[in-house]
């Protein structure tokens, strides 16, 4: 049996692609599992960081928005409502 070599296209390191590398319809994946691991990671904590901060700061700015927007569009409250509790 022959082990298949593969180079992360990320890291850019040579290593066997069995048990290595995550597999696909056609193969392997081009990025190795630690660095998939690593991205996946990384962007979390990029993506929670910012969306922590985004709501936060547009919270601050628009404390009255869902108030507001209700009393707007009282149909559209209703409407939602029922759709999200409504059952088949
Ligand atoms: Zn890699």
């Amino acid at each position: 049996m022959t082990t298949t070599l593969k180079t992360c296209t990320y890291c850019l390191i040579t290593k066997p692609a069995e048990g290595n590398f995550y597999r696909q319809r056609n193969g392997y994946r081009s990025i190795c599992k630690a660095c998939v691991a690593m991205q996946n990671a990384r962007y979390r904590t990029m993506h929670a960081e910012e969306t922590k901060a985004y709501g936060a700061a547009w919270r601050e700015k628009n404390p009255d928005y869902q108030k507001q927007w209700q009393e707007a569009n009282p149909d559209k409250v209703k409407a939602y409502g029922r759709k999200r509790g409504g059952k088949p």
